[in-house]
């Protein structure tokens, strides 16, 4: 059994991006609710404010000046801070991997800007605080969210220690060809219109390049707007998330000693979320609670 923990405060659920997140606090209650709280190797931790110092790693002081003037400040500070926890602790082995429950999105962000429910960069920041610390140096960040992670690919477009594994479709009219330069460490694949081909893509296209990669860390955007009922590729049901987990959980353990961050603000309707995020916690704290499944 690995040591998991979930980082979520509630203020990710309450103040949550309100026309992205359908599911934020149903997604964490849906865990509560099947008592996976109660498994010994299960954790909850209540997420921490990130500070501006930590924020300032990637981010411009005027970007972080006007976000301080939304109303999406405090929520922003909650979801970094959950993920600058989860990756201290994963990198220090405290615990083996983690599920990061944020109230906004985060890779649509750059350094000085952000679009679609996005304020900060919120996996990107977890890299310098953990080079900081020299708990790590080289990451893995694989992104199965609707869109192109534009903001991310920005940010680590020079950066060939970041491997940056990216679905989302090449024809979407939200960003510029730009944006999409790729190379051996940054790369763009297709979503799948059905469960089964969404995760033979993945199959496909992330674990062999983790292998290949050898990165000290995984982190896993899992956007929810790829389910049928939110406004993505509306092509996925509740239960491929859990089976996405596995394939990526395999890769981390068999090529990154299992240490793995999974990230999401659970933009999916409330029976989505509410099923999905149980599930991936039993998954990455191999519980064996839905064998059936
Ligand atoms: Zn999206
Ligand atoms: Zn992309």
């Amino acid at each position: 059994m690995r040591k998991t923990g979930v980082f979520y405060h509630d203020i990710c659920g309450k103040e949550a991006y309100s026309s992205l997140a359908m599911g934020v606090e149903e997604g964490f209650k849906g865990i509560e609710k099947e008592g996976i709280f109660r498994e010994p190797n299960v954790t909850w931790y209540a997420s921490e404010p990130a500070t501006e110092e930590e924020i300032a790693r990637l981010h411009s002081q005027e970007w972080i000046d006007h976000v301080k003037q939304t109303q999406w400040w405090r929520v922003s500070l909650y979801s970094v801070g959950g993920m600058l926890g989860a990756t201290e602790k994963v990198l220090k082995g405290e615990i083996d991997n983690a599920l990061v429950i944020a109230g906004v999105g985060g890779h649509h962000a750059h350094r000085d800007n952000a679009w679609g429910g996005c304020y900060f960069s919120v996996i990107s920041l977890g890299i310098p605080h953990a080079r900081e610390k020299s708990l790590a140096k080289r990451f893995a960040i694989v992104d199965t969210d609707t869109h192109h992670a534009d903001g991310v690919r920005d940010l680590f477009k020079n950066d060939e220690d970041v491997l940056h594994i990216c679905f989302c479709d090449s024809h979407s009219w939200v960003y510029d060809s730009e944006d999409r330069m790729e190379s051996k460490t940054k790369l763009c694949f297709p979503h799948g219109s059905s469960d089964e081909e969404e995760l033979r893509n993945v199959q496909r296209e992330v674990p062999d390049r983790i292998k290949e990669f050898k990165p000290e860390l995984i982190y896993w955007l899992c956007g929810m707007d790829t389910h049928r009922d939110s406004y993505g590729t509306a092509a996925l049901t509740e239960k491929c998330y859990p089976r996405l987990a596995k394939i990526i959980k395999r890769a981390a353990d068999e090529h990154c000693n299992g240490r793995l961050i999974v990230k999401t603000c659970c933009n999916a309707p409330p029976h989505a979320t509410s099923y999905a995020m149980p599930r991936i916690v039993a998954c990455l704290a191999e519980l064996g609670k839905y064998p059936e499944e």
